[in-house]
């Protein structure tokens, strides 16, 4: 089925992030989720992708100009008085894990997004990893959707466990990593954990497992798409937003959310992941073009290619 408005609306936040790597130290990196799906998105469906944030009046216009440059409708970028969003996070040695220093919500604090008219009609929504309460607001004003796609983090799953469950409630497909699965089903067994989570609202649901790759449960059962296996890992700052910026910016692009276009839009997720994590912030993201998509997507079907059917010898 192909959607009227085949537009990706990503709510989320715009920051700045330092961030304390084994390989030195990076400060004032652009960052935030919306920031990374929305970039992520843009390489698959250039313009097709509206962000919506706020930014302080710290915030250079010339990366907002350098968004537009990419196909990305700013319209819904609003300016506050005050600092942009910044984060803090140190890496541990193997990047496998990470401690927020310091978070500092500045104007983000007083975040209540309001959807500019024309894009209401947008029908496929990825609600970046703000307050459940603001995701459902927002999901109010977008009322004629084809997919509405949510992360979440502990924090809310800690703290706000009303409003998340009637968020869930409210959308079609939650993208969150392993331990926020865990965490949100209250069993350690992700199968179980997943089961558990489909029950409460989304259809769909996609864990995501690092370099462990990603896990898609459905209607139609369950999908694995590993991650790209890369010698050169740098940063793993907003790959989770990137993996749902690349799955959506492809369904949107497609104009459908079958349960076929999921399974190919994981793969297009990943290799949106991959990209990202290859630079320090999203400076991967920024320079890479199709052609460098389509080699990465091509290794990636030569990973997975077992050249056959595995029906059982003899
Ligand atoms: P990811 O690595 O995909 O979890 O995304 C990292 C991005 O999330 C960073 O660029 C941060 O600026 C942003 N971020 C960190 N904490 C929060 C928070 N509490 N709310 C919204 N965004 C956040």
């Amino acid at each position: 089925m192909t959607s009227k408005d085949q537009h990706l609306l990503v709510v989320g936040s715009i920051a700045f992030d330092d961030l304390d790597m084994p390989s030195g130290a990076h400060r004032n990196v652009l960052g935030g989720s919306a920031t990374y799906a929305s970039l992520s998105a843009s390489l698959l469906a250039r313009d097709h992708v509206r962000i919506v944030g706020v930014v302080g009046d710290d915030f250079p216009a010339a990366i907002v100009a350098e968004l537009a440059a990419r196909g990305i409708d700013t319209l819904g970028v609003a300016r506050s008085p005050g600092q942009t969003f910044r984060w803090h996070g140190r890496y541990s040695a193997d990047l496998a894990s990470r401690t927020t220093l310091d978070t500092r919500l500045n104007v983000f604090a007083e975040f209540s997004p309001k959807i500019h008219p024309s894009h209401c009609s947008s029908r496929f929504l990825f609600l970046g990893n703000i307050h459940p309460a603001l995701q459902i607001d927002v999901v109010n004003q977008v009322p004629e959707t084809t997919l509405i796609a949510a992360d979440t983090m502990n924090f809310w799953i800690e703290r706000e466990p009303a409003h998340l469950a009637s968020m869930l409630r409210r959308i079609d497909l939650l993208v969150i990593n392993d331990e926020e699965a865990r965490q949100l089903a209250g069993i350690h067994n992700l199968v179980r954990a997943a089961a558990d989570i489909r029950k409460r609202g989304p259809k769909a649901l996609v864990i995501k497992r690092g370099e462990f790759g990603a896990l898609l449960f459905d209607d139609s059962g369950t999908f694995f798409v590993p991650a790209y296996p890369l010698e050169d890992v740098l940063d793993p700052t907003g790959a989770g937003d990137s993996f749902a910026g690349g799955l959506m910016g492809y369904l949107a692009v497609r104009g459908t959310a079958s349960p076929h276009a999921l399974r190919s839009a994981m793969f297009f997720a990943a290799t949106l992941g991959s990209f990202c994590v290859e630079g320090i912030g999203p400076s991967r993201l920024l320079e890479i073009g199709r052609g460098d998509l389509s080699s990465r997507l091509a290794a990636f079907g030569k990973l997975v290619d077992h050249g056959g059917s595995l029906s059982l010898p003899g």
